[in-house]
């Protein structure tokens, strides 16, 4: 008698398709300077914080990049909180 292989597992499977559309949606979708901005300071949390926001907000940083008000913005918050945090 075969025991059927059990290597399916639907639900983490389902999540890790979730977990992919989610990302390809996120990656396709650019930011609004309203979203950026709205975002700007826990990006700035993040690199004062000496974490990779690149990496926690790709978005974010995809507007930065391509964006030279919102980065102005950005580099005036960062220095503010820079400042306050010293
Ligand atoms: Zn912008």
């Amino acid at each position: 008698m075969n025991a059927p292989q059990n290597t399916h597992r639907p639900d983490a499977h389902e999540l890790w398709r979730k977990f992919l559309r989610m990302l390809s949606l996120t990656r396709e979708r650019e930011l609004t300077c309203n979203e950026a901005q709205a975002l700007l300071d826990v990006y700035v949390d993040l690199e004062l914080a000496g974490e990779n926001p690149q990496q926690v907000l790709p978005d974010v940083a995809h507007h930065l990049r391509i964006c030279p008000e919102c980065r102005e913005e950005h580099d005036a918050l960062l220095k503010i909180l820079a400042e306050d945090a010293s």
